[in-house]
């Protein structure tokens, strides 16, 4: 089976291992990444490098393995701000009031947030993901950054629309303009759904394109779909980057909520303004 062509790529710092995306990473200023559950201090199903702090594991493993990760992209630990993330579209502006919310107390996280933007250099966002999508969104121009967390609901309610339609309301970012990232996770070689959420999603995205869901086989495409919700939103495809990595068939690279049974690490998407 051929592995398809992914436009992240593998950074690793010591033990450590996380992805970037080149795209970004040709533009100033500008930190993107995303981790893989290597290189961390956590053990047992959080085993190595667990970055949530909701899911049961030692805090301090999980605090040391934040600051082993952002000390490897230049970011500071304790600065991350984090929202507790509920599937939901909702996506907050932050700025430096909210620096540290959620970096060492889970309840300092911003509450029922799927989404973080900012426009303030020195404010890290983090999401964190067991297989849903990552959303990256960069605007080069008028310097604002955008995290989203995508899992099936936040796809259908077109978190990634609505994230880029903030930037635009708070920092004047055309859709045009934007750089997008759509990183791994559960892929379309293993998302199962019912038939309830597989009309769901080809009523809401009717295009009967076989890539975004195939009903025979009840697999869904959250890749795909993200990124026609990008492309509906006025990103241009040639600023879209695709991860194409599955978090579900790689165990040995990444955490996977479902294919876990429930109990396993996050990984964290992580972005700043330098
Ligand atoms: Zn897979």
């Amino acid at each position: 089976m051929s592995v398809p062509r992914s436009d992240f790529v593998a950074q690793r710092a010591g033990d450590l291992m996380y992805y970037t995306v080149p795209r970004f990473a040709r533009e100033a200023g500008v930190i993107a990444a995303f981790s893989s559950r290597r290189g961390g201090k956590s053990s047992g199903p959080y085993a190595t490098l667990n970055l949530g702090l909701h899911v049961g594991d030692e805090p301090e493993a999980v605090l040391t393995n934040r600051t082993l990760l952002c000390g490897a992209l230049g970011v500071d630990a304790v600065h991350l701000v984090s929202c507790a993330q509920v599937h939901g579209t909702r996506v907050a502006v932050v700025g430096t009031a909210d620096r540290g919310r959620g970096a060492f107390d889970q309840s300092r996280a911003l509450p029922a947030t799927d989404g973080l933007a900012t426009g303030t250099p020195g404010v890290p966002l983090v999401t964190f993901y067991g297989d849903c999508v990552p959303l990256f969104l960069f605007d080069p121009v008028n310097r604002a950054i955008a995290l989203a967390h995508a899992g099936w609901r936040g796809t259908l309610g077109r978190i990634g629309a609505r994230a880029v339609a903030v930037l635009g309301e708070k920092f004047g970012t055309t859709p045009a303009a934007v750089l997008a990232a759509v990183g791994p996770a559960i892929g379309p070689c293993c998302y199962t759904v019912g038939p309830d959420v597989a009309a769901l999603f080809v009523g809401e995205f009717s295009s009967g394109n076989r890539a975004v869901l195939n009903p025979e086989g009840g697999r869904l495409d959250l890749w795909s779909v993200n990124r026609q919700v990008l492309l509906e939103a006025g990103v241009r495809a040639e600023n879209i980057a695709m991860a194409r990595r599955c978090t579900a068939c790689n165990p040995k690279e990444f955490f996977s909520h479902r294919t876990s049974g429930g109990k396993a690490g996050r990984m964290a998407a992580i972005m700043a303004l330098e």
